[in-house]
């Protein structure tokens, strides 16, 4: 174990965040569904910006993109994108220039994440109306276009749901075991939220890699669980290549997806996703949004009550806080 562990912390990343994330109980969930221990991994505090999950991911990209002495940025997503937001937090500590690419059209008002990218002072384009695969395009052409003014830009794919990205969240199963024995925490299942599957990948990974000591629960946001599971087992591969450890067969039983609470999909929220952005802040104060997170809540309440889990839970709040505001 140690010489796998001496492995993970040999992988190259830059220090972004503040690690470990705490890890504590939600007293009034556990006497609200009269079950414990149920224990929340607070991803929403990393320590930079609004917080959230792509800090812990972009550690290792941008980590990447320092090794290969990039001096410029471009990253793309929604509006409302927590990746965009957070990579420009990442650019300014790191005193790298930011571009953001967004689909979508530019509002009156700014809010939510785009006045933090404002405030920030990042260069983003809005190219209205288009696909992920036009703005792409763009993405690709606007590399040239800083090549050629002498820049070495930096290209941050995939909503960061790739190999290195994922890397982040095999660090998280790391914390959450050392967190679970500093403290005599009795942690069974993880419960995580699965848009591309990068979050998840990093769970399943980690926990493979150091012993399966939990049972992994992704909660699918976006997509269905054969779409999910493909895009997930794609990840897996370029993190066994890139951690130099192959898990054939290992991740047995480790990990489930549940397809079951995602609505319509990405940004399509549910009756029951909207009632618990206001139901759990009531309960704990801490705010959830209502793209990931409030269905990763709803399933794990729901799966509660249906008898479905063993042992003590814990959720991984992957923040996104910044995009609460224009939600409503
Ligand atoms: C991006 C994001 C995720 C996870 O997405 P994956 O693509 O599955 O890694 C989860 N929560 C929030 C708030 C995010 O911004």
């Amino acid at each position: 174990m140690d010489k796998t562990i001496t492995k993970l912390k040999s992988i190259n990343k830059v220090e972004l965040g503040v690690f470990p994330t705490p890890l504590h109980n939600i007293k009034n969930v556990e006497t609200f569904l009269n079950y414990s221990p149920i224990y929340i991994k607070r991803d929403d505090l990393t320590g930079l910006g609004p917080g959230g999950n792509k800090i812990r991911s972009l550690e290792y990209i941008l980590g990447d993109a320092l090794q290969r002495n990039s001096d410029s940025i471009i990253v793309s997503g929604p509006l409302q994108s927590n990746l965009c937001t957070l990579t420009a937090c990442a650019c300014a500590k790191l005193g790298l220039d930011c571009f953001i690419v967004h689909n979508g059209n530019k509002p009156q008002v700014l809010e939510g994440n785009l006045l933090l990218n404002d405030i920030l002072g990042v260069e983003s384009f809005y190219l209205g109306d288009i696909d992920e695969h036009d703005r792409a395009l763009f993405v690709d052409d606007l590399y040239s276009r800083l090549k050629k003014l002498g820049k070495n830009p930096y290209i941050i794919e995939n909503g960061a749901s790739t190999g290195y990205g994922a890397m982040g969240y095999v660090n998280a199963i790391l914390e959450i075991i050392n967190q679970s024995k500093e403290n005599n925490l009795d942690i069974q299942e993880v419960f995580a939220p699965g848009g591309n599957g990068g979050v998840a990948s990093g769970l399943i990974y980690g926990n493979a890699v150091l012993g399966s000591p939990f049972k992994i629960n992704v909660i699918s946001v976006e997509y269905e669980k054969e779409i999910l599971t493909n895009n997930i087992f794609r990840i897996l591969s370029e993190l066994e290549s890139i951690v130099g450890l192959p898990i054939s067969n290992k991740y047995n039983n480790s990990f489930t997806i549940i397809d079951k609470y995602r609505g319509d999909g990405w940004g399509q929220d549910t009756e029951e996703s909207r009632k618990i952005v206001y139901d759990f802040p009531k309960m704990e104060g801490i705010f959830i949004e209502n793209t990931y997170n409030s269905k990763v809540v709803v399933g794990l309440i729901d799966m509660v009550k249906r008898s479905q889990v063993h042992g003590g839970l814990c959720y991984i709040h992957t923040g996104g806080f910044g995009s609460l505001f224009s939600q409503f």
